[in-house]
């Protein structure tokens, strides 16, 4: 019980923090199709808002690409090419291929908008059949974007920052019931939101390599981060060698 006030004191925290020191992300499309929705998570999954907004604009442009089955058609490094702002945009221009075809060869044709119809747990359970395009995160995705239910798409990059704030562990927590924890947090309506700001947060604060833990408003809360600073300070603090 102490564990679960603890996370869900940092989780507000971090909501707090987000909103208001990361601008509020372009409010999501409503009226993106089920199959789009699910391209925009491939997209987006290990990116940005802004890297998969360009990103999917590319794709969208005529110019570039008439159509889906267009993309579908192309080499994975054309349609890398045009995807080349994301993170590892050759294996996101394989996944996106892979799922078109998957798509494709089920309907002959790209609406996946019966899915929609049939209710949230199984239009997820559907979308989860598209294997080699639809990641967990992508089923979450389109649950928070296209399903109307309550989910917080979790990917590379988020699960780092909550495991360094000591929210989840994924040595030992499953996905699914970290998601269980998070949704029980955050409220429906705020979670594209957090979803988007975490992202930015995670590009540009929490980064891998080097997390920017000095300036972080999260850095009270953060067990990592306070490692990351003593270990700092312990290095400063070392009398040098003499010559
Ligand atoms: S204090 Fe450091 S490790 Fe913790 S959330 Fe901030 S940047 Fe990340």
């Amino acid at each position: 019980m102490a564990a679960a006030t603890h996370k869900q004191t940092v989780l507000a925290h971090l909501q707090s923090v987000l909103k208001k020191k990361f601008p509020a992300p372009p409010p999501p499309a409503a009226d993106r199709p089920v199959l789009e929705e699910v391209v925009y998570a491939i997209l987006r999954e290990g990116a940005t808002p802004d890297q998969a907004d360009a990103a999917f604009a590319k794709l969208k442009d005529k110019e570039v690409f008439f159509d889906w089955n267009e993309v579908r058609v192309s080499s994975v490094s054309e349609v890398a090419d045009a995807v080349h702002g994301l993170p590892e945009a050759g294996a996101k221009g394989e996944r996106l291929i892979k799922f078109l075809q998957e798509v494709f060869e089920e309907l002959y044709g790209f609406d996946l908008g019966d899915i929609a119809k049939k209710g949230v747990k199984q239009a997820a359970k559907q979308l989860a059949r598209y294997k080699t395009g639809v990641t967990d995160f992508g089923v979450a995705w389109a649950v928070q974007r296209a399903l109307g239910g309550h989910a917080i798409p979790l990917d590379h990059p988020t699960v780092r920052v909550l495991h360094r704030l000591g929210v989840i562990d994924p040595e030992t927590d499953e996905l699914e019931a970290v998601r269980g924890t998070l949704e029980h947090f955050i409220p429906k309506a705020s979670g594209p939101e957090f979803t988007d700001r975490m992202a930015v947060f995670a590009a540009t604060v929490c980064t891998e390599d080097h997390p920017h833990c000095e300036s972080c408003p999260m850095r009270p809360d953060c067990p990592y981060g306070q490692e990351v600073l003593a270990k700092a300070k312990a290095k400063e603090a070392k009398p040098k060698k003499p010559r």
